[in-house]
């Protein structure tokens, strides 16, 4: 590729509106252009990235046994009523209406719809087991789209679906698919765990998540200081033992809130009645754009069925919050960013010690040192840090009985699920058993954020200078730089050969052919993270040499120009 003939498309500026360093760099790196919220396009260079991913991840579900498939992004709603996810998938599914009145879905998931083709398609045992998947463009309406590509709007997940006569096979078919996905992140070259997560709004008993950790990351999770045990921070709370939470460092003397001296007092005088299955109440001191202070305060429901922190309003809060983040209070209440919490308020901010919340709530605070005036839920008023709130969830011993947790973020890059019979008895998908007797089939589901991937894979690997791809992401294998190359009577010809012959040897060429700079050229170079570029100058030439720079190792070698070529591949 020349990038005389290419979109390039680098920028030099950091864009304002991108707030951690993947969706920033692949802005700048001239990856992704954003057309609205949560929907990019693909340049270019972005698309290539996408596509190795995508190359690694078909060659390991082939590996595991998996055949690909497409299915329809637009899926009939009578499919979503029969499972009764119509109700239960709440507005992240995007629902339209075709000429005739009929109502659709924008497929955020394909389990639907997988159950009725197999239902259809497959009628006996002998058939199963059976493993599809397909690589595709999911729709959801995300309540708050950000991240670039992590959290969009529409996106491409790998979706892999397996059918079983029982659940042993289930079980086995499951162990092949959790080494496929090692294997998967294993060539990716990232860092990554996966951990034992809960079901969520898919269903089923057994599930994993696979994160690749950054500090950035949206999720929680938990790790044992003493085995390999790690769950979602949702999953390990919930089978911790419960032990009594570590008290807060200082009880305050004053609680400057009139008449209320408790959390139920609190949640009495606002009108918080506790729901089934209410987990933690929070409540934020709060100023609005009028100078108005007052509380707002979310019930955080773990709601398992619907997978969704539901947020519940209070005086100051005008629209039902679908997630119980700092950011949608801010947005809801129309205060000032910053604004939320005690500090300099002389309001409160409550939290009841759930681990999934805190940790959250840190992770939003990002700051240590801060000081929060809190209550505990029929405690009394005291006042607690950042670092007290990360010791409460730190502390909590692990559920495998082996050290406590320790907390760090990540990134779901790709969940596993044993369904069971969820959808096919729901759905009435069932197989002629070998008795002659009809029998439900049992499934598993596998899905990757092949997208997401791509941010997960940058926020593990970058500089102040830009992007450094494993080899087996990068958009090209190696650069061709020469340098001022319309004053040179010797360098487009070996530039021109170079590249030539680096592309006949196989690899992915970018020949920066541009009337640039030189240090213009590197820079772009480093920005887009090509993981080798061949730098050809005239001193250099002089004793018959280019020169191999390495973007991950720094590291710079001369080669002989007769021989570079065979050095290189
Ligand atoms: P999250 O918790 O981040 O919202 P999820 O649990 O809702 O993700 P799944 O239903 O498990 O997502 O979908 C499988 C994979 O699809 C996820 O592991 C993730 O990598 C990817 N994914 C989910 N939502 C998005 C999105 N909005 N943008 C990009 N990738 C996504
Ligand atoms: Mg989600
Ligand atoms: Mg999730
Ligand atoms: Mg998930």
């Amino acid at each position: 590729m020349r990038t005389s003939q290419y979109i390039l498309a680098t920028l030099k500026e950091t864009p304002s509106d991108a707030e951690v360093v993947s969706h920033q760099l692949m802005l700048r790196a001239g990856m992704i252009r954003k057309l609205a919220s949560g929907l990019y396009t693909w340049l270019p260079s972005g698309l290539k990235v996408l596509r190795n991913v995508e190359t690694i991840v078909r060659e390991e579900m082939e590996k595991a046994g998996a055949i690909e498939m497409l299915m329809p992004v637009i899926q009939p709603a009578d499919l979503w009523e029969e499972s009764g996810r119509w109700e239960q998938f709440g507005p992240e599914l995007l629902r339209i209406t075709d000429r005739h009145n009929r109502p659709f879905a924008l497929g955020p998931t394909h389990e639907e719809v997988i159950t009725d083709f197999v239902r259809k398609e497959i009628s006996s045992y002998k058939q199963l087991p059976l493993t599809l998947y397909q690589v595709q463009t999911k729709v959801r309406d995300e309540v708050r789209p950000r991240f670039g590509v992590m959290r969009a709007r529409e996106f491409t997940m790998k979706d892999a679906y397996s059918f079983h006569l029982d659940d042993a096979c289930l079980e086995k078919t499951y162990q092949v698919m959790h080494q496929a996905y090692c294997n998967i992140f294993e060539r990716l070259g990232l860092d990554y765990r996966p951990v034992i997560a809960d079901t969520g709004s898919i269903g089923g008993s057994v599930s994993h998540e696979f994160h690749v950790l950054a500090e950035s990351g949206e999720d929680a999770i938990a790790f044992s200081t003493e085995s390999d045990y790690a769950a979602n921070i949702e999953k390990a709370e919930a089978l911790a033992p419960s032990t009594e939470r570590a008290e807060p460092s200082k009880e305050l003397n004053t609680f400057d809130t009139p008449n209320a001296k408790t959390i139920a007092e609190l949640a009495e005088q606002h009108g918080v009645k506790a729901h089934k299955g209410v987990k933690t109440l929070i409540v934020y001191g709060a100023e609005n754009e009028d100078g108005e202070r007052g509380l707002v305060a979310l019930i955080v429901r773990g709601d398992h069925e619907l997978n969704e922190l539901k947020a519940e309003k209070l005086p100051l809060v005008d629209s039902p919050l679908e997630m119980a983040k700092e950011e949608d209070i801010v947005a809801a209440i129309g205060a000032k960013p910053g604004s939320l919490g005690p500090v300099g308020l002389d309001m409160p901010v409550i939290v009841d010690h759930s681990a999934a919340v805190m940790s959250d709530f840190v992770a939003g605070a990002n700051k240590d040192g801060v000081h929060y005036s809190g209550i505990n839920w029929g405690r009394d008023v005291a006042e607690f840090t950042t670092a007290d709130i990360r010791n409460v969830v730190e502390g909590d011993p692990s559920p495998c009985g082996q050290g406590t947790l320790q907390i760090k973020r990540g990134i779901e890059v790709g969940h596993i699920f044993q369904l069971g019979s969820k959808y096919s008895e729901a759905m009435n998908a069932g197989v002629l058993g070998e008795s002659g007797k009809n029998q439900v089939m049992t499934m598993g589901c596998y899905g990757i954020g092949v997208s997401r991937i791509v941010a997960a894979a940058i926020e593990q690997n970058h500089d102040k200078f830009g992007i450094k791809w494993p080899q087996a992401l990068a958009p090209f294998d190696i650069a061709i730089v020469p340098m001022n190359m319309h004053k040179s009577h010797r360098i487009p010809d070996i530039a021109e050969k170079f590249y030539a012959d680096l592309k006949a040897a196989g690899l992915e060429v970018l020949f920066d052919d541009r009337k640039e700079r030189p240090g213009v050229m590197f820079n772009d170079m480093e920005l887009v993270g090509v993981p080798f570029t061949l730098v050809i100058g005239e001193r250099n030439l002089d004793n018959n040499q280019v020169e191999l720079k390495n973007r991950r190792t720094g590291e710079k070698v001369m080669l002989d120009i007769d021989s570079a070529v065979a050095e290189i591949t």
